[in-house]
């Protein structure tokens, strides 16, 4: 796994102040964060044994999240520390719970392709290597090329979209976008989600495209077709991460050798689960909690 590390400052208020404007906020929490982090909590809860390349700062909040990697049982050996401070997310949440977010990479901007190249034994030698977008394109794309030479299975969260993305077809078996993230990587957007992974798996010369839909589950498209995943039934207290749940606990499914469509369910129930739940990697759950779900 190669990904991100972000504290989010999250800071509620009863609406975005205007340019010049101080506003008094009437909330405030922090959470460790980054969707590296998440994803790499999600498969280590789910069982799977995590080795993650990323960066920290020398700081504070970089301790803690090399903390957290020994806590969850994730080998974190190729985190590098940096002079760069820990990237940062400051979400500002407004009463109805609409998001707007600042985030400032820092430390997750020095990792280079050359950092990538020292790990390349680590990722040659393993079942899956998961992939989001949070870190610079150029050592994306070099963990991409080592995993795929290697013929380890590739998994990408494009996530957020990046100018240059599509560059990564052909290097990527899965990929696992949200369906705006689908539609933006196709040249043909306007269609049913069907049609999009199914154009997403011609453009991009995949194995499978999962896309994921919220609260109406997932939707699996491969060269035989397409099967949906009813969302598993719950109450949803906060969706931030759910992403990151279904990416983490898919690729833990995949690397203890599920078939496809087992781990995908396990991933639709993890992830339902997360939702139920405040946070973002603090809300992921244990392979046992999902099994126990999935078997009741
Ligand atoms: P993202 O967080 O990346 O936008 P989604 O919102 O598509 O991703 O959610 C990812 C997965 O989380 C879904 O495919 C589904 O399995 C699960 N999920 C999300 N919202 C809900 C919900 N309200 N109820 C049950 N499952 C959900």
């Amino acid at each position: 796994m190669l990904g991100s590390f972000m504290m989010d400052l999250i800071t509620r208020a009863p609406r975005r102040p205007v340019a010049g404007e101080t506003l008094i906020g009437t909330g405030f929490s922090q959470h460790l964060g980054g969707k590296g982090l998440n994803q790499a909590v999600a498969a280590a809860r789910s069982g799977a044994h995590v080795r993650m390349i990323g960066a920290v700062g020398d700081d504070d909040y970089g301790r803690q999240f090399l903390q957290r990697l020994d806590d969850e049982r994730i080998d974190g050996a190729r985190v590098m520390t940096t002079a760069r401070g820990t990237g940062v997310g400051l979400p500002l949440v407004e009463p109805g719970g609409e998001n707007s977010i600042v985030v400032v990479p820092r430390a997750n901007l020095a990792i280079t392709p050359e950092d990538v190249r020292a790990a390349a034994s680590m990722l040659q030698s393993s079942d899956v290597v998961l992939l989001q977008q949070e870190l610079p394109l150029d050592a994306i794309a070099e963990a991409a090329r080592i995993a795929h030479d290697a013929g380890v299975t590739v998994m990408l969260n494009p996530a957020p979209v990046l100018e240059g993305t599509r560059g990564l077809s052909g290097l990527v078996d899965i990929l696992v976008p949200n369906e705006p993230e689908a539609r933006s990587l196709t040249n043909d957007p306007s269609g049913t989600a069907e049609a999009v992974g199914k154009a997403l798996l011609d453009e991009w010369d995949l194995g499978r495209v999962v896309l994921t839909l919220g609260p109406a589950g997932a939707l699996v498209v491969d060269r035989d077709g397409a099967t949906p995943v009813r969302a598993h039934a719950v109450d949803a207290v906060d969706t931030v991460g759910a992403g990151d749940a279904f990416c983490g606990s898919l690729a833990a499914g995949l690397a203890r050798g599920d078939e496809f469509p087992s781990a995908v369910r396990y991933a639709n129930v993890a992830a339902a689960l997360s939702v139920t739940r405040a946070g973002g990697a603090d809300s992921v759950p244990t392979y046992a909690e999902v099994s126990e779900l999935m078997s009741g």
